[in-house]
């Protein structure tokens, strides 16, 4: 039976990628050249067959210490980058607190990718420790999917240094595959088989497979164990795809818009098996469009804009939103002016027209203290009184306008 899954076709198309472009010429997951009749960018199984759009492997056994692949040496550039991890002091916890001595998962030190002599990725830089989730943002074009099909083997890059696993994916073998999960965009498993069918079909193909009911269980699908693939709704086939980026039991999943297209319910419970991912020692790689998801799941996350990282940090931190002013608005009643608000006030305000007054304050609380003293003191109410600090969506937007 062929088990042709359309998904990284549709995938790579939607990144543009289906096509290498001229001179380009696409890796297969073992890090060759395609196999003989294979087509490009879909995975083969060990016999030679096509498989689908997630972790599916073709490994070994694998044994041998984390970070490195069983059976492997990091090759060359690898093990320059995983010898240089080794000997660097430990990174700081996210949110500056401690050191984190978690080993990283993923190194990448000037990765340059360019498509026809222009630059899709201009020199980055990444660090992703083991246990983390990590959101990578970024407009469309901004250069994600180049990058993370880079990360997973797909794709060749022009310049750089990359380690995921102890190994650079460029030449690393099935049973690196092994330990690495990925749910693409979109996917398109076997119409005709059960949920739980196509997971034991799955589980076939790795060494050391996660059981089928656990991970029905995981993902919330046990309900929906003897239903077809193709009759299943949109959120019940994207748990599907995570299960069946799970059932090898990788080490790194890496999730590509994971919840788009779903309705709040759905992504509410899909972040849950997300971070309950995490909980289990998973390390994931996350690109998402929405603000929240990041906000809500990521550990850490890096921005990405026309190629390169423009920002980094946690939710909290990114590009300086702790310390940004927050904004403090309100509407005067009639017959009150601006010129009237206090000095310590009226130092701060940026826009007045119309009686709506804005204020930055640095120290919104002592801002709003003296607003209300003043306010008190006159008998005058200010119902519409708002403090905003920036969210990370004004933040991303901010670092990810274009010029003018
Ligand atoms: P999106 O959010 O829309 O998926 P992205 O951040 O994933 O965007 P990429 O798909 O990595 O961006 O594309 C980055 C740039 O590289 C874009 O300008 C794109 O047109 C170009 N590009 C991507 N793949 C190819 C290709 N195979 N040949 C030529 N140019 C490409």
């Amino acid at each position: 039976m062929a088990i042709i899954y359309k998904s990284i076709t549709a995938h790579r198309r939607r990144g543009r990628a289906a096509a290498p472009a001229r001179g380009e010429q696409r890796l297969s997951p073992d890090g060759g050249p395609p196999a003989q009749g294979a087509q490009p960018g879909i995975p083969q199984l060990p016999d030679g067959r096509a498989a689908a759009s997630v972790g599916v492997s073709h490994a070994p056994a694998r044994s041998g210490p984390p970070g490195i692949p069983a059976g492997s040496r990091p090759d060359g550039q690898a093990a320059k980058i995983v010898e240089a991890v080794g000997r660097e002091p430990a990174t700081r916890m996210p949110g500056g607190q401690g050191q984190d001595s978690r080993p990283a998962v993923i190194e990448v030190r000037g990765l340059r990718k360019s498509y026809d002599g222009v630059e899709a990725v201009a020199g980055i830089d990444l660090e992703v420790r083991a246990g983390e989730i990590f959101a990578f943002l970024g407009p469309n074009g901004a250069g994600k999917t180049t990058t993370v099909e880079i990360l997973e083997g797909y794709r060749r890059r022009t310049g750089g240094d990359v380690a995921v696993l102890g190994a650079d994916p460029a030449r690393a073998g099935r049973d690196w595959r092994a330990r690495i999960g990925v749910v693409l965009q979109e996917s398109e498993p076997e119409a005709e088989l059960t949920a739980e069918e196509c997971l034991s079909l799955y589980a076939g193909y790795y060494p050391d497979p996660r059981p089928v009911a656990e991970t029905l269980d995981l993902v919330g699908l046990t309900d929906h164990r003897t239903a077809r693939c193709g009759q299943m709704s949109g959120g019940q086939r994207r748990r599907l795809d995570v299960a069946l980026a799970l059932i090898g039991d990788p080490e790194l999943i890496f999730l590509d818009e994971p919840t788009t297209g779903f309705d709040p319910a759905a992504r509410k419970s899909a972040w849950d098996v997300i971070a309950g991912l995490r909980d289990l020692g998973k390390t994931i790689f996350l690109t998402t469009h929405y603000m929240e998801e990041a906000e809500r799941l990521a550990d850490r996350i890096a921005v990405l804009a026309a190629g390169r990282i423009v920002a980094e940090g946690t939710a909290a931190t990114l590009g300086g939103r702790d310390t940004e002013a927050a904004v403090i608005s309100f509407t005067l009643p009639p017959g009150v002016s601006a010129a009237d608000l206090p000095p310590a006030v009226a130092a701060c305000v940026t826009r007045s027209a119309g009686g709506h007054v804005e204020a930055d304050a640095r120290s919104p609380l002592r801002l709003v203290g003296v607003l209300d003293a003043w306010a008190q003191a006159r008998g005058i109410d200010l119902p519409d009184l708002d403090v905003h600090r920036p969210t990370l969506e004004d933040v991303y937007l901010q670092l990810t306008r274009e010029p003018r």
